[in-house]
């Protein structure tokens, strides 16, 4: 282990993905480490131990995902949590009754959820801006300023934030950054790079991978604030089991190699569907005509796996709600499901399905209309994915 750890810093992105949190194991010399499924941990006498006492507080399986975590996001520690709400959750249980919360009015909706009907009756503060700018998170920022809360790219509309602009604001104020960054992941984004205090990740979307566990972690590079997560970590306990970190943990492995896919293809669908007949626009990042484009090539290596397109309304039965749901029953290749950031493609109509929740009004304001359609861009083979999508896009 010591050997390994101290050679981290020397090693590119892929190799800590796959070596960091996996050394073999030094009982057996297994080149993957065992799965630990252990509630408790048997001591030779009262207090003496091998480091853990009781699996909420400590699991090695847990402890080799969160080191491997904080290798990939430049942290000094992870806290892995058993979802991305409960990691959410344990940001905002490091605040104080009375302290404001500044965040961006289109984060992710169970972030929302948590500040407005979970954590204000607990006493906090969130105010939210409308804008994305730099200077409208600097109006906001005042001296009960504790916490300033972002995601970038954004979901759906994929508008990206300043990161290192809007930390500066947020220090200048002496509160912390938490920088959501399940859209883009450390493969294409590093927020504590650019002065983010907390990272948080649903591990769930691409971390994972492959859609099959539900998980969420927190990464930090300053000690005290990781000290108090893992005391909140521990003390309100939602905690993954260890097979869910190992899936996780199994899929991080592969990290570095999936996103390069999933932006490749996701770069060449967008340029594909751009200027179709049937779409009044195609969202993407990397693409020129995105506004937030030279932002994106700043602070990331690559424009994601997600792509977004709005049906233009022309008129009736063809009009854009219509057109969005008859193409969103005609894929094959594609599946329609909530979530993303799987190895599979999906669609998802964000107005009927994830973002339900959000009156129609305001909905509508941010642009998340009925004619669009988010694409989880998966990692199949390129060609299979745009003749789908023609098809669909036939039938709407
Ligand atoms: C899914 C998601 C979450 C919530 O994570 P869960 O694992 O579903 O609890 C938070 N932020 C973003 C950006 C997400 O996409």
């Amino acid at each position: 282990m010591g050997e390994h750890q101290s050679r981290n810093p020397e090693w590119g992105f892929a190799t800590r993905a796959i070596h960091v949190g996996q050394e073999p194991d030094p009982v057996t010399g297994a080149t993957v480490p065992p799965i630990h499924p252990t509630s408790t941990y048997t001591q030779a006498s009262p207090g003496k131990h091998k480091g853990y006492e009781y699996s909420r507080s400590g699991n090695p399986t847990r402890v080799g995902l969160e080191r491997c975590l904080a290798a990939l996001e430049g942290g000094a520690r992870g806290a892995a949590f058993a979802s991305g709400s409960a990691a959410t959750a344990a940001v905002f249980a490091t605040l104080s009754p009375g302290d404001k919360v500044v965040a961006y009015s289109d984060v992710y909706g169970g972030t929302f959820r948590l500040l407005k009907r979970v954590f204000e009756g607990f006493g906090l503060v969130p105010v939210f801006t409308d804008e994305t700018s730099p200077a409208a998170f600097a109006r906001l920022i005042d001296s009960r300023t504790k916490l300033v809360w972002l995601e970038s790219p954004t979901n759906p509309l994929l508008r990206c934030l300043d990161i290192a602009a809007i930390a500066e604001h947020t220090h200048r104020a002496g509160a912390k950054l938490a920088v959501d960054n399940t859209f883009a992941t450390p493969a294409l984004q590093l927020p504590i790079a650019l002065g983010a205090d907390y990272v948080v990740h649903s591990t769930t979307k691409y971390i994972g991978g492959h859609s099959d566990v539900i998980g969420g972690a927190v990464i930090t590079r300053d000690e005290p604030l990781m000290e108090r997560l893992a005391f909140l970590q521990n003390a309100m306990g939602g905690v993954p089991g260890p097979f869910d970190c190992f899936l996780q943990h199994r899929g991080i492995k592969t990290l570095a190699i999936r996103m390069e896919r999933h932006c490749a293809n996701a770069l060449a669908i967008a340029r594909h569907l751009k200027g179709h007949a049937k779409l009044a626009r195609v969202v993407y990042p990397f693409l020129e005509d995105h506004p937030d484009n030279a932002l994106a090539k700043k602070q990331m290596c690559g424009g994601g796996g997600i792509v977004t397109i709005v049906f233009k309304d022309r008129g009736g039965d063809r009009g854009d709600r219509a057109s969005a749901l008859r193409f969103c029953e005609s894929v094959r290749v594609f599946s329609l499901a909530e979530s993303l950031g799987g190895v599979e493609s999906l669609v998802n109509h964000p107005a009927i399905m994830t973002h339900a929740s959000i009156p129609k009004e305001v909905r509508e304001s941010r642009g998340i209309t009925d004619g669009l359609v988010r694409l989880s861009v998966g990692i199949e083979d390129v060609v299979d994915l745009l003749a789908d999508l023609e098809q669909a896009l036939d039938k709407a």
